[in-house]
């Protein structure tokens, strides 16, 4: 349990309805009790709620306080856990005023750090907030860290790691469905999945442990088959759970889909009916340039990142080449291309070109304006022509036109992130890539127990390995995470969570 008491600002920096300052540690309720005064216009509670009684007027006698100085003779305000207050924040100087609000105390071990907390909150002005921080710190709080809270949870017990990251993963979440998956990790799915796994784990080993110190006891012998059988139903679980890691990742940072196409075969057309379905959630990324145009849309709870490219031809302007240079860079880095041609004009050798450089890579082709009349020709269908470059490749048919052939587009959005798996409620998505590369760790030191089991090494040798999966895992709940890990996850939060 922490010494110190700190304090934050925990809403948003700027203009609010209202805005929370909170502090958490031993002296929360004093340093509350030195700048809030509960009760309206100075006048306190007519209950006696809230009131010292004598007993406790002794424990906590704070006479220079201005609450106290407000509640008379009474003594200082004792508030009842988690009850919210009106009142205001007075500075004890002068007892000049800072901001009318409410003010709640919340007793450890039940807080959200699992210490005192003390919650202010005031209208949303950031002067207010400021103020009524500053009074907290002159009083005896100290400023918190960025994620100091949350830090303090996971170090009372009130959450594990991975639960802490959720946090961070809820407040970034960029679209409904890596929404759900942080509330699902804060809810601890993916920490019962891993504790299941170590708690397996810790069976084999004490199972091996066993075999090894007491070979001549009257236990059952533990045999190469059945240890490798064991290994391998443990790596299975684990290879399941990495499977689910790369929709995870997207799903936590969108997908990055560039639009690319020769001109005039609407890219932009399509571009803007993607986003006007979805107008409400649109949000401009930073780092957009003149020449791609970079937005973010959510497709059926997916983010995905949709960049214009301006064309990819070679050119002897300057200014052009800088944005092909560009685009070129957008069709490299895109984890989906939309390959946009024209259906009405047929392939012509730009678009072979195309074609060719979208080789090996992920790619949807595009049949646009398809509600015009097809280029007439008797020879094989774009459809085939595309085939016999890009074998088995999604086409999808539509027009940007008229909307009509969205639809399939989005299935086949949607179908290239989930792999086309559907997903149960029950499954558990791992989408942070510190969970993903312990597990990558687990699986390694188990496939190469298994690979020992196999050829019928030592069991003190493959124990090794068994428990190299087991303190990698236990680095993601945090059980054997070092101090420089913890550090590292929670400097990525926001000061006041
Ligand atoms: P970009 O240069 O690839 O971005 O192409 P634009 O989106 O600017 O479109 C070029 C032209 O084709 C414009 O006149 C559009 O109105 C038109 N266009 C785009 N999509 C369709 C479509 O599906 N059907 C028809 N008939 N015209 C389209």
């Amino acid at each position: 349990m922490s010494e110190t008491t700190i304090a934050a600002i925990s809403t948003a920096y700027g203009e609010a309805g209202i805005g929370i300052v909170r502090m958490s540690g031993p002296d929360s309720l004093d340093v509350l009790r030195k700048v809030f005064v509960p009760g309206r216009n100075g006048q306190t509670q007519s209950s006696s709620e809230g009131l010292a009684t004598a007993k406790q007027l002794q424990n906590d006698a704070a006479p220079e306080s201005p609450a106290a100085q407000v509640l008379g003779n009474t003594g200082p305000w004792i508030p009842q856990p988690r009850h919210m207050y009106f009142g205001r924040i007075v500075d004890p100087k002068d007892g000049s005023v800072a901001d009318e609000c409410l003010a709640v105390f919340m007793p450890g071990p039940q807080s959200y750090t699992g210490e005192d907390v003390a919650e202010v909150q005031c209208h949303g002005s950031v002067l207010s907030y400021k103020k009524i921080l500053s009074l907290m710190l002159e009083n005896g709080a100290q400023p918190a860290e960025p994620g100091e809270f949350t830090k303090r949870a996971f170090l009372n017990g009130r959450m594990d790691l991975a639960q802490a990251e959720a946090v961070i993963d809820l407040i970034k979440a960029r679209s409904a469905r890596s929404f759900d998956c942080a509330v699902g990790q804060l809810e601890g799915s993916l920490s019962q999945k891993i504790r299941a796994v170590r708690a397996e784990l810790l069976d084999l080993l004490t199972e091996l442990a066993v075999n090894m110190d007491y070979p001549d006891e009257d236990i059952e012998e533990l045999t190469y088959g059945r240890l490798l059988n064991r290994i391998s139903l443990i790596n299975d679980e684990l290879i399941k759970l990495k499977t689910s890691s790369e929709e995870g990742r997207i799903l936590r940072e969108g997908l990055l889909a560039a639009i690319v196409g020769k001109p005039n075969v609407g890219k932009s057309s399509l571009m803007n009916v993607l986003l006007r379905e979805d107008r409400s959630i649109v949000t401009d990324v930073p780092g957009t340039t003149r020449d791609t145009i970079e937005e973010q849309i959510s497709l059926r709870g997916i983010a995905i990142r949709f960049v214009d490219t301006a064309g990819i031809r070679s050119s002897a302007d300057k200014v052009e080449s800088i944005g092909i240079e560009r685009s070129k860079d957008a069709f490299n880095r895109a984890e989906l291309l939309l390959l946009v041609l024209d259906s009405s004009a047929g392939i012509s050798a730009e678009d072979m070109e195309l074609i060719e450089m979208a080789k090996d890579r992920p790619v949807i082709v595009i049949l646009n304006k398809d509600d015009l009349p097809a280029a007439g020709s008797s020879g094989p269908t774009i459809e085939d022509e595309i085939c016999s470059i890009l074998p088995g490749v999604r086409i999808v048919r539509l027009s940007a036109k008229t909307g009509e052939g969205l639809l399939q587009l989005e299935d086949s959005i949607e179908e290239f992130v989930t792999g086309g798996r559907v997903r149960r409620e029950e499954d558990v998505l791992v989408t942070n890539v510190r969970h993903i590369a312990l597990i990558d760790k687990a699986i390694e030191e188990l496939s190469e127990a298994a690979r020992m089991t196999k050829a019928s090494e030592a069991m003190d040798f493959i124990e090794v390995n068994v428990r190299a999966a087991f303190d990698a895992l236990g680095e993601i709940t945090g059980e054997t995470a070092s101090g420089e890990v913890i550090e590292e996850v929670f400097r990525r939060f926001c000061l006041g969570k």
